[in-house]
């Protein structure tokens, strides 16, 4: 299999030891060994030495979220996340791709989304289009948002109205090319999606990204792709808390206790664990259940509940679980992607909210 000289590097170096077994919240959920990343690392070294063929191991490389919680646990520096994104970029070119990963792929190329959705709910239609006139300041929903979690983004733009901040939201918003990103990696068709995006976000002084994925996309892969943006890209979360700090959002701290679920792309990607905390604690008590900010456990996803749903619902159950073990019964999210699953395994035993739930409320 064709790979570069580094990915080759990082799967024949890594050990296929223990130090990132027992830290996968895949391989945890599915209790199978196969899951995890050193034996991901294994199964590409066999298919590097003819042993084995590519498509044997396709389901398994689909199975990695790129939560990287692997790669920062790895003391000797190996990075299973690269190397699996270059064995799916390399699938996608050798035309070895699951079907159902085809599929969304082809979703992505026609209509922006893995889903294949054209149509958002009426009520965020028409706050979008309340947002149709241009300011400085464009509000990225993502697909997430706009398809699977409408009620969310609709939220997402009434917390920005409330605190009086004048912004545009598209309603032929481009898709950053997240999605692409984490199905077929580093391939021509990832990037032309990434050039035609940041196009439409360079007419815009700031841009607020309501999804992690999609600000961790822009503000560090784009880079790596030699994509440029000359606007300025914050996070949603980092946005909020300047609206609090400034006075602009008015908190009221009813004193309800919670504890945060750290999406990956704030706290590893990005290293911003302090500006939601700074949100909930103006209007809650934060209390912090176990493995947070750098260290936290992955929650599952819209995305890949698509193609293995039940082992989604046991990532979302062991996060559950983190909170409960301590006697929690709050989980605020910043991840609309994860208040997805959390929320379909929550089952009535905790509470999930956004936090646009805790500030509307
Ligand atoms: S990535 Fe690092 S920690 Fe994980 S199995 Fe390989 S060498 Fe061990
Ligand atoms: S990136 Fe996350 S899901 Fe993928 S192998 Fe590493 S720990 Fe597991």
């Amino acid at each position: 299999m064709m790979m570069s000289e580094k990915a080759k590097q990082h799967v024949e170096s890594c050990r296929f030891c223990w130090m990132c077994h027992h830290i996968c919240p895949i391989g945890n959920a599915t209790g199978h060994e196969r899951s995890t990343p050193r034996a991901r690392a294994l199964g590409i070294s066999l298919v590097n030495r003819d042993a084995i063929e590519l498509d044997e191991i396709m389901d398994n490389i689909y199975e990695c979220a790129g939560c990287g919680a692997c790669v920062h646990d790895c003391i000797t520096g190996w990075d299973p996340v690269m190397f699996t994104k270059e064995v799916r970029a390399q699938a996608a070119l050798e035309d070895k791709l699951p079907a159902y990963i085809n599929a969304m792929v082809d979703n992505c190329l026609d209509t922006g989304n893995a889903y294949g959705k054209t149509a958002i709910c009426d009520r965020l239609a028409m706050a979008i289009t309340e947002h149709s006139k241009t300011a400085d300041t464009l509000l990225f929903l993502g697909v997430d948002a706009r398809y699977e979690a409408c009620e969310q983004g609709y939220k997402a733009i009434k917390v920005l109205e409330n605190a009086g901040v004048k912004f545009t939201v598209l309603a032929d918003e481009p898709a950053s090319g997240a999605q692409l990103d984490f199905l077929i990696g580093a391939t021509e068709e990832t990037k032309e999606q990434m050039q035609a995006a940041a196009k439409v976000m360079n007419g815009y002084k700031t841009v607020v990204f309501y999804d992690p994925a999609d600000a961790k996309t822009v503000k560090q892969t784009y880079g790596e792709y030699g994509i440029e943006l000359d606007c300025k890209a914050v996070t949603y979360t980092s946005f909020l808390a300047e609206l609090v700090r400034s006075g602009a959002l008015q908190a009221k701290n009813k004193g309800k206790t919670v504890v945060f679920q750290d999406p990956f792309q704030l706290s590893r990607d990005l290293e911003e664990t302090e500006e939601a905390r700074e949100v909930i604690k103006a209007f809650a008590e934060l209390h912090e259940m176990l493995l947070v900010k750098g260290e936290t456990v992955w929650a599952g996803n819209v995305l890949m509940s698509k193609y293995i749903p039940d082992v989604m619902k046991l990532v979302a159950e062991r996060r559950i679980l983190n909170a409960t073990s301590i006697g929690e019964s709050v989980i605020v999210t910043a991840s609309v992607s994860e208040y997805v699953s959390l929320k379909n395994a929550s089952e009535g035993k905790v509470e999930i909210l956004s936090l646009e739930d805790l500030i509307l409320d």
